[in-house]
Order: C-alpha cells, then structure tokens, then sequence
C-alpha cells in the first residue's frame, strides 16, 4: 500500500482523470475527499469507493469553495497529504477556462500549501497538458492557462520547498476522456493524433493515475517543480 495513512482531496474527482486517480489512490490505501461540480458523478465515485472516501460539491472557479473542501478533508480525516487540482474544462470562453483551470488550481495550490505546511508537507499535483508546454494555433484560453498552471507550479515548488511542501505537474497528451470524446467523434482527426503520437494511440486516464501515484507517494520525494509528461512521444517531435 503505497498510500497507506495517506489524505488526498482530487478537484474534478467524479469523471475521467480525476476518476482514475481516486480509484487508484483508493486501491493504495488513501482516505480521500472528491470535490466536483457535478453532485452525481461525484458522489457515484465515492460511494464505489466506500468508508475511505466522501463527496463535497465545489465549483474551483469559487475561491470559497476550494477552501470549505480542503476543510472538509481535514473534518473528515485529520490532515491533508495530497492535493490534485485537476478539474478542468476545455472549448469553453476566456473568463470561464481561466476561472476553472488557473484561478481554481491556484486557489487549491494557495490553501492546501499553507495547511500541508503547517503540519509537516504534503505533495500537491496540478494537471497541467502538453498545451502547458507548446501552443497548438488555436484553443488560446486553455493553451493560456495550462502554460500558467507550469508556472503555478515552479512557483509555489520554490516558495514551500523548505517547508516540505512539493508541488508538481503532469503534463497529459490525448487521453480517452468525456474531455475528448469530440475529437475521437471525428474519424480525421482522431486520426491526425493517433498519427502524431509516436506510440500511436490514445493515453487511458489509468496511465496519467499511475504517474499520479507516483508524485503522490514518498517515492518521488526528491521531485519538486516538475512537469511530468505523459503524452506517448507526442511532444518529442
Ligand atoms: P473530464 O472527464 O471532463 O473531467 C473533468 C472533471 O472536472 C469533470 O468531472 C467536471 O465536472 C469537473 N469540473 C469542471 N469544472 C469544474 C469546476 N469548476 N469545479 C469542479 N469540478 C469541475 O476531463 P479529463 O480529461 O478527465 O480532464 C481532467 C484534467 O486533465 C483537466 O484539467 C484537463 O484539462 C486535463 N487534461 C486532459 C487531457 C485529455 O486528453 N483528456 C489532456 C491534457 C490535460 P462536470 O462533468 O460537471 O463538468
């Protein structure tokens, strides 16, 4: 059990990634609080889950509402371990994207760090995407603020590294996701993606969790401030 006594919080936790996380953290022995917009989707997961973990509603756009879920998981477990700010929207307007996917991971950075720190550390893990890292020629909002979240992240790594806080990222390709499902509805454009990953497939939600479990267990304790790529080669060109 490679999280056993560990406390997580996973933003986004009802769908896709988040999803996977939670069941993988659960299967390792974590308690864990799922904070998501959507109360069915949320809750379904933590019931699968059973006694370990528990369901809030929590809009990340809501600076309040991030604050009341890490004080939930406390309530609830007694600490705080692991932070995944990984609820995100894609195709959606400027103020709306900024709002979800930087200002709601830079509340969950701000409020968990400073409560990891006070009680000894904790690891924080932000879902950034290849598109944090190069630009595609278009999606502006979202190229804009994932490239902000690999800021947060090198950020927030330098100004709680001595306080036994890490902060990193993991930088995700394509994945088979509800995110995703119109690209994969188009049978060229799946086909342009599949073509450009060097593995030559879609990512599983199940293989960004692994490396989530990673940055998440003491294994990766000399690893701070880095965005992990999991893209199939696809920004190796
Ligand atoms: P997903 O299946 O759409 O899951 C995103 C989850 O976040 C959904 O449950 C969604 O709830 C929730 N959410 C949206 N806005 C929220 C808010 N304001 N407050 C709380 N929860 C909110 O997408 P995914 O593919 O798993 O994406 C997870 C993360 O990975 C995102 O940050 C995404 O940008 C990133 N990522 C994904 C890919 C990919 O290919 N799939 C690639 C790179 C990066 P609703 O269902 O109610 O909207």
């Amino acid at each position: 059990m490679r999280l056993k006594d560990k406390v997580a919080l996973i933003t986004g936790g009802g769908s896709g990634i988040g999803r996977a996380i939670a069941r993988e953290f659960a299967g390792e022995g974590a308690k864990l609080l799922i904070a998501e917009l959507d109360e069915s989707s949320g809750q379904a997961v933590a019931d699968e889950i059973g006694e370990a973990a528990r369901f809030q509603r929590c809009d990340t756009s809501q600076e309040s509402d991030v604050e009341a879920a890490i004080a939930a998981t406390i309530d609830a477990f007694g600490q705080l371990d692991i932070m995944v700010n990984n609820a995100g929207v894609a195709r959606q307007d400027w103020d709306t994207t900024l709002a979800v996917n930087l200002s709601g991971v830079y509340y969950g950075c701000k409020h968990a760090a400073e409560r990891m720190a006070a009680h000894g550390g904790g690891s924080i893990i932000n879902l950034s995407s290849i598109l944090g890292l190069v630009g595609i020629g278009g999606e502006d909002p979202y190229v804009a603020a994932k490239h902000g979240v690999v800021g947060l992240t090198r950020n927030f790594a330098i100004a709680f590294g001595g306080r036994g806080v890490r902060v990193n990222c993991i930088n995700p390709g394509w994945i088979e996701t509800p995110m995703t499902d119109p690209i994969r509805e188009s049978e060229s454009i799946q086909q342009q993606v599949v073509t450009q990953t060097p593995l030559g497939r879609f990512g599983t939600p199940e293989e960004v969790a692994k490396v989530a479990l990673f940055l998440a267990s003491d294994e990766s304790s000399f690893v701070t401030g880095a965005p992990l790529i999991v893209d199939g080669g696809w920004t190796a060109h």
